[in-house]
């Protein structure tokens, strides 16, 4: 039998697009030999990602922490900022719960679900033939969701360089939890460290360009020593992991072209994370909706449109975020963030916000600007007030 699409790997962008094209009636096989499985994350799900998901995952359903509020530290800076979190901003889960729901919800929608690896792609008449591990099938179009080691990107499109990734490595902090997310912002390399509570456990990591020159065990060092200087996970017991995330840069960013002549990438594999904050479950399950549409549409060459759409409603605004992440862990800055932070209740919000994905970077600077701490503003911005100390506080 030919399957109207394959769907390779099954996490949040492939178990939605196969979820969305079986529910449209396509014949769809999604391909995955990892399931259950725990995928290397903090585990941070935006309310505008579950919102995505309504009418398939009942967030009932989904054992997880909800986000009362975000600690923001700085290595540059002795002083600290709870910032608050609405309810349902930000929730944090395990990958193995969130996934098996999605899995099960496009099981539920009539996807077959193979758990198989994929070995090779081949472009045949009319469509793909897929090798997995279970046996070969023939699909009539082709969607890579297999993350940031994508397979399917490295056979048809070209694999990510160096420069378009992260590192991010750190530790599961097991018998301890939280309902407070904490950010620490490092400008050594510059990136931040978090610990995300899930039940039952920590989530504790660092990420960093992969090119800025620290490799994965002095990455971990330094989670170590912040675990045990924050006295976070106290007695908890740690399980190492680290994953590459990817981290375009601003102008293959501007540039995504994540598709062709019948085959689509979606999610990680498409390079579709913020490079600030690292959140890319929305992205994973925005892409896939586009991807579904594209491939059900009468048009001749629908992968166009579904480029088009990855270009103008995500890549332009990572782009700007691409822009502005290599100002924002200077130290310079970051002290002027946290001083901002507990000082001004607007700047507060406008950070809670971001870390919800309320908040974009194509317009921050205006919304920045609107809080009146000018000297932040312009640090972020115009990189200008490198001796301004103290941010302009003119009023909340
Ligand atoms: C440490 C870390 C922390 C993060 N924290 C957050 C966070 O808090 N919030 C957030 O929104 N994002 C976060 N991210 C990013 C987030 O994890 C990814 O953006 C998200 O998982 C992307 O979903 P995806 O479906 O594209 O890929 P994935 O979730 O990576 O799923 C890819 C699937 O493809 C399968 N696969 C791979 N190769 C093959 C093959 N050859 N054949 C068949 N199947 C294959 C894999 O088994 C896997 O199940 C974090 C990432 C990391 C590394």
């Amino acid at each position: 039998m030919t399957f109207d699409a394959a769907v390779v790997g099954a996490g949040p962008a492939g178990a939605w697009t196969a979820r969305s094209l079986a529910l449209g009636g396509a014949r769809v096989l999604l391909l995955d030999p990892s399931h259950p499985r725990e995928k290397p994350c903090g585990g941070g799900i935006t309310g505008r990602a579950l919102d995505l998901v309504a009418d398939a995952v009942d967030a009932r359903d989904l054992p997880s922490v909800a986000i009362r509020s975000a600690r923001f530290t700085s290595s540059s800076s002795l002083d600290a900022c709870d910032v608050p979190l609405e309810g349902g901003a930000l929730v944090v889960a395990g990958r193995r719960d969130f996934d098996t729901l999605l899995l099960e919800a496009a099981r539920r929608a009539g996807a077959s679900v193979l758990g198989a690896r994929v070995t090779a792609v081949k472009q045949a008449r009319g469509g793909f033939e897929i090798e997995s591990t279970a046996g070969t099938y023939r699909a009539s179009r082709l969607v890579g969701a297999d993350g940031a080691n994508s397979f399917v990107r490295r056979q048809l499109g070209e694999m990510f360089r160096r420069d378009q990734l992260s590192i991010a490595t750190g530790f599961f902090a097991h018998g301890v939890t939280s309902d407070q997310i904490a950010i620490e912002l490092v400008s050594d390399p510059p990136g931040y460290l978090w610990s995300f509570p899930r039940p039952g456990h920590l989530a504790i990591g660092i990420c960093a360009q992969a090119d800025a020159g620290a490799s994965v065990a002095h990455l971990r060092q330094l989670a170590s020593r912040w675990i045990e200087r924050t006295r976070i996970a106290p007695g908890a017991r740690l399980e190492a992991y680290s994953w590459p995330i990817p981290s375009l840069p601003a102008a293959d960013l501007e540039r995504l072209h994540p598709a062709g002549a019948g085959w689509l990438l979606v999610g990680d594999a498409a390079g579709l994370v913020d490079p600030i904050t690292r959140e890319g479950i929305y992205f994973a399950l925005r892409s896939a909706e586009w991807a579904a549409d594209a491939i059900g549409s009468s048009e001749p060459e629908p992968w166009r449109r579904y480029v088009e759409r990855v270009r103008e409603e995500i890549g332009t605004d990572l782009a700007s975020a691409a822009r502005l992440k290599r100002r924002f862990f200077r130290p310079g800055f970051t002290r002027l963030l946290i001083d901002a932070l507990r000082h001004s209740a607007a700047v507060r919000t406008v950070m809670a916000d971001l870390v919800s994905g309320r908040q974009g970077y194509s317009d921050l600077k205006w919304r920045l600007l609107k809080t009146f701490q000018l000297g932040l503003a312009a640090r972020f911005f115009f990189d200008k007030a490198r001796h301004t100390r103290r941010p302009d506080r003119i009023g909340d």
